[in-house]
């Protein structure tokens, strides 16, 4: 029932800023367009190496679910991840999401879009959005503006379904086209993430990777994103 209200309310909140992007319509608008969904793809990246490389907290034991060596579906297994679980925040099992979509790549595209997107729309993209109507119907936004911050909520919103689409053997229509399009990555492209897990983090167009891969490059000159960091610790 939640997600049913929330979800209704961030449509009409698109739509609304869709509107006010359509009532100042200009050429501008279309660079705008890409450039926002550059910096969602550029989000999604940053996100990606860092929750990749943040080790879990020590004392959570979160090694003994990911290197468990029995069946994934016994009683044992699940009562033991429903023990780990319950004992830290929804950031560290975000972690683990992270961490254990590297060797089991396909649960992923599994997932249920509301898995997927419900908790980047709850504290993300629904404020922004929210904030973006107050602000087109309060000042004189340029359309260029809205057309930015639209594409930015969007690509940001459906971040994490787009890379579960790229775990999946059958994709909507939709996503198949702007696959074409180039506004959106292939699963192709994505493998390299997998091959090394040390370049192209971003999972929505991968534009950003150059840029993404050259920051990930400087943090490891620091010392930072170690190698231990990519998997759960005791
Ligand atoms: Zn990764
Ligand atoms: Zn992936």
């Amino acid at each position: 029932m939640l997600q049913r209200i929330v979800l209704a309310v961030f449509l009409a909140s698109l739509a609304l800023n869709a509107g006010a992007m359509i009532a100042d319509a200009s050429l501008a608008c279309v660079p705008a367009l890409l450039a926002g969904w550059y910096l969602a793809d550029f989000a999604s990246g940053l996100t990606h190496m860092l929750l990749d490389y943040r080790p879990t907290p020590a004392g959570a034991r979160l090694d003994e679910l990911y290197f468990y060596t029995g069946s994934r579906e016994s009683a044992d297994y699940l009562a033991l991840k429903r023990r780990r679980m319950a004992a830290v925040s929804p950031f560290v099992r975000l972690l683990y999401d992270f961490k254990t979509h590297h060797p089991v790549p396909m649960a992923l595209g599994r997932r249920p879009v509301w898995r997927l997107i419900g908790s980047t729309v709850l504290l993300a993209a629904l404020p922004v959005s929210l904030a973006l109507n107050v602000a087109v119907l309060a000042w004189p936004v340029p359309g260029w503006a809205t057309a930015l911050l639209l594409a930015l909520i969007l690509g940001g919103a459906f971040a994490q379904y787009f890379h579960g689409t790229l775990h999946r053997e059958r994709v909507p229509a939709i996503i198949a086209a702007m696959r074409r399009l180039g506004l959106l990555m292939t699963p192709a492209a994505h493998q390299a993430h997998h091959d090394t897990l040390q370049r192209d983090f971003a999972t929505n167009c991968g534009w950003s990777n150059p840029v993404i891969n050259r920051l990930f490059a400087a943090l490891r000159a620091r010392g930072y994103l170690k190698d231990e960091g990519l998997v759960p610790g005791a």
